[in-house]
């Protein structure tokens, strides 16, 4: 029998690295090169035509279908100048990646031939034949055809011959089909919230943005090996697979040296990344074998979520160009860790203020105190909801397993700051506030010194953790688009703020002091969000049973979890935020739970497959040559002797014997239950059965194969092992 795995091992060994020609001139001269940002307007649109877009994408203005045109043809003289011939309306719909339809330039020319033609209106909107995107249903009950339009705050780009241009996704009648459209619409709640509350501190403040920076987990696996898993091929991941006997207990991979293969793919990456816009900054391994990390600058917030999408794409495309195929699922690997992608957000006002970093001022500190506090008021109250964010059917393996967040969130803020906070709320009104005569007020708000932000002690087990002059959300999973929490995070933190401006503005109009209104309310706020702070260990049992008693949300089950995003108080939020309306929420639940469905489904079979045409067979054939050894050797010693000469053998068979009947019994057992979750009509329902009944059950079925794989010769086993997965690079 061929062994498809020695020949990919064979193959992935001769690999070397690729040759990555580094650009002669510097990353800031080819920054951006293929971005049709600012620059490149002013270079390529008339003045006027120029002036009005950038209304358009600093303060939001309407655009004007007028000026579509000459936009559509400045960007379309740049594109054809770098060999653009295709251009396609770039979106991100309900499945993990993005979307994209390519349409070449070209047009009749009325004379029998063509000429190249794009058009404002094309530029501006287009009907992509979307019929079988996700929806959960909204489009029929609507009856309306979904179409996508041009987002101008995110710039044009081009990847290869095509000129990309970033829309939100929505049906006619302004239902949501896409992660953009509620993401920009939470960004402008949180801008109009967040505005109004600086509007007490500082009044020239216009507007406030979020920031995101992400860090990208990822695995690189050699594409031979990786050709002979069909589980890591059709999943993402493997379903079977004993632990390496050496994999991250030495803790040597972390911060290691970059392998030379891997180095190749990581500049070839960044160099075209950079050339997309995209400020990558550092790089280097993480703690799997195996496993790498990739995180840019932080940019603003919608920005931030399409490089990322961007990013994951060329990951794809530049990993099989160097022999790899890159893992983006969130655990890959039983035993080992799984790969998330950091969330780092924060507030940032028009003037520059960074307002969740600590100031200089008594005043600048209380506003640092507000955003801190509010935005501790909007995960507290929606920390179900968060959680729900960044559940799904992958992510759903690596929260609460290796050195991952736990499935429960909670916020980590650090000595000083949790210091601080109790100050605000245990001192004396008088003591910590008094109002000094004409001179204004007096803040007995101690100063946090400038070496914070790199002194805050990193508490690596908290989903939420203050970082110096950030919140870094880590539960987020490293397929996901982050666009999911980001829209989530936004909406609570507006509304959080949103309320909290309610009751100071309500306590001023009693004829209260500002300052002190202000102090009021945050007092009592820091002791309603108490439940949510939490510096211990994230990872222990003690904290499973000490955040029931809070009132976190402990939900552990990805599919129930889900109903959160239709609780009262979230779809209140939601509406309240005008995000979104509860029918979109319906529809988006029914997307999320056929979603989990079909992935566990997919597995499932993967399994059943994998079990029946390489697990079974192998070890049977290998128990066969067991028992044709026994009878020769009975043959030779007669059966006394030969039964004690044999022994080891005569186990080895019967265990095979145990651990095949197993998993045929468990394979059986495995397509009844799929059978009958099948018949369950109401998606929730049968999510939830297939978390229940088929999850666990692939879990016993890997177990047995898992002990075959240990006691069957390493020469008739197929798949290709761990060990090789993790270190042939
Ligand atoms: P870590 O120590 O967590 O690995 P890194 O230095 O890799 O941190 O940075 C994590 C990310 O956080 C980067 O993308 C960085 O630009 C981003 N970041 C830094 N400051 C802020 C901020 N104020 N708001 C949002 N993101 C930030
Ligand atoms: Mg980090």
């Amino acid at each position: 029998m061929a062994n498809l795995r020695f020949e990919a091992v064979a193959g992935a060994f001769k690999k070397r690295p690729l040759n990555v020609e580094i650009p002669k001139n510097r990353p800031s001269e080819y920054f951006a090169k293929y971005v049709f940002n600012r620059q490149k307007m002013y270079e390529y649109l008339p003045a006027d035509v120029y002036e009005t877009l950038i209304d358009v994408i600093d303060n939001g203005s309407r655009l004007d279908r007028s000026i579509a045109d000459a936009v559509a043809s400045g960007m379309k003289k740049w594109a054809m100048k770098n060999g653009v011939t295709h251009y396609t309306h770039w979106f991100q719909p309900l499945t993990e990646g993005t979307a994209e339809k390519h349409d070449a330039f070209v047009e009749h020319d009325g004379k029998g031939g063509m000429v190249e033609d794009f058009s404002g209106k094309l530029l501006v909107q287009q009907e992509p034949d979307a019929s079988s995107f996700p929806n959960g249903g909204i489009r029929n009950t609507f009856e309306a055809r979904g179409y996508s339009a041009w987002d101008p705050t995110s710039p044009v780009f081009i990847m290869d011959d095509t000129l990309c241009i970033p829309t939100i996704f929505i049906s006619y009648t302004g239902e949501a089909l896409d992660y953009k459209a509620p993401l920009l619409r939470s960004l402008h709640a949180v801008n109009i919230a967040a505005t109004e509350v600086c509007h007490y501190f500082n009044e020239d403040v216009k507007k406030v943005s979020a920031n995101l920076g992400w860090e990208q987990e990822y695995f690189l696996v050699d594409e031979d090996l990786y050709s002979v898993r069909p589980d890591l091929m059709l999943t993402g991941r493997t379903l079977m697979g004993h632990d390496s006997a050496k994999d991250q207990q030495m803790d040597d991979h972390y911060f290691g040296t970059i392998p030379e293969r891997v180095q190749a793919f990581m500049k070839d990456l960044e160099i075209q990344a950079l050339e997309l816009g995209i400020p990558c900054k550092t790089r280097h391994n993480e703690v799997a074998p195996g496993q790498f990390e990739l995180a840019p600058i932080f940019e603003e917030c919608n920005l931030a979520v399409d490089h990322n999408m961007l990013l994951m794409s060329l990951m794809r495309k530049i990993a099989n160009k160097h022999g790899f195929r890159v893992l983006l699922h969130e655990k890959p690997f039983n035993g080992i860790n799984g790969s998330g992608k950091h969330n780092n957000w924060s507030l940032t006002t028009d003037t520059g203020i960074l307002l969740h970093k600590s100031g200089k001022t008594p005043e600048d500190n209380l506003r640092f105190v507000v955003f801190i506090v509010e935005t501790l008021m909007g995960v507290y109250r929606h920390n179900g909801l968060l959680k729900a964010s960044v559940m799904s059917a992958t992510n759903d393996h690596r929260l609460g397993a290796n050195e991952a967040p736990p499935a429960i969130i909670s916020s980590f803020l650090g000595k000083q700051l949790s210091v601080l906070l109790d100050h605000i709320e245990k001192s004396d009104k008088n003591d910590l506030f008094t109002v000094a005569g004409k001179k204004g007020m007096k803040l007995d708000i101690p100063e946090i010194p400038e070496l914070m932000i790199d002194n805050t002690d990193r508490n690596r087990t908290s989903p939420f953790a203050f970082t110096g002059n950030r919140f870094e959300f880590r539960a987020v999973g490293s397929e996901a688009n982050c666009a999911s929490a980001m829209i989530v995070l936004n909406a609570a933190v507006a509304e959080a703020l949103t309320h909290f401006k309610e009751r100071v503005d309500a306590l001023i109009a009693k004829g209260e002091e500002k300052n002190s209104a202000i102090v009021d309310i945050i007092r009592e706020d820091i002791k309603a969000t108490k439940p949510i702070r939490f510096d211990g260990n994230g990872y222990s049992e003690e904290w499973k049973v000490e955040a029931a008693k809070r009132g976190l949300d402990c939900e552990a089950s990805c599919p129930v979890c889900f109903d959160r995003y239709l609780d009262n108080k979230s779809v209140k939020m939601f509406e309240d935020m005008n995000v979104m309306k509860d029918y979109e929420l319906k529809a988006r639940n029914e997307v999320k739970w056929e979603t989990y469905t079909k992935k566990i489904q997919i597995e499932a079979r993967v399994l059943g497959d994998l079990v029946m045409n390489h697990i079974v067979p192998v070890a049977t054939h290998y128990q066969s040559q067991l028992a044709n050894n026994v009878q020769s050797m009975f043959n030779i010693f007669g059966r006394e002797e030969g039964q004690v000469l044999t022994a080891r053998n005569i186990k080895i068979i019967k265990e095979i014997a145990e651990r095949t009947q197993k998993i045929e019994t468990g394979v059986e057992e495995l397509v009844d239950a799929r059978r009958s979750a099948n018949k369950i009509d109401d998606a929730r329902e049968r999510a939830i059965a297939y978390h229940d009944s088929i999850a666990t059950r692939m879990e016993d079925i890997r177990y047995q194969c898992d002990k075959l794989e240990l006691i069957v010769s390493d020469e008739l086993w197929t798949l290709p092992k761990y060990r090789e997965l993790l270190f042939i690079r």
